[in-house]
């Protein structure tokens, strides 16, 4: 298993983790295979969209706002419980294949971090499968 960085920037921020992840894919010389991406947070998620309009991404917090407000009467004494749900809304992993040695996304398509409760420095686990 392999661990990357995340530093997220506001509360609620999608960050590209493409490129590092493809990266993870040359080091190990995954030719063909999966490759695992996984959030090991409670409070962030990770989620596979559209790159080409960032718009899509605004929107996407948009919405997740709207059907999960940040203040709701929730039980959680901690506070954060809709980054909980945002967290589990979104998911905790995605797998994308690898052929020859290159990830495959449609054509616009992005791996986004998912960061409901920041700002802060986050982690994401990448496994490889043959
Ligand atoms: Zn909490």
């Amino acid at each position: 298993m392999n661990e990357i960085t995340v530093q997220t920037n506001s509360r609620t921020d999608f960050i590209d983790i493409t490129d590092a992840v493809q990266t993870f894919v040359q080091e190990k010389n995954l030719h063909d295979g999966i490759v695992t991406v996984f959030v090991p947070h409670t409070t962030a998620g990770v989620t596979i969209n559209e790159n080409a309009d960032p718009d899509v991404t605004a929107d996407l917090e948009t919405v997740l706002e709207d059907v999960v407000p940040w203040t709701n009467g929730y039980r959680h004494a901690e506070g954060n419980t809709a980054a909980h749900v945002k967290a589990s809304m979104m998911g905790s992993s995605a797998q994308v294949i690898v052929e020859t040695g290159r990830l495959c996304l449609g054509t616009w398509q992005s791996i986004y971090f998912c960061e409901f409760d920041g700002p802060r420095d986050r982690r994401v686990w990448l496994k490889e499968s043959a």
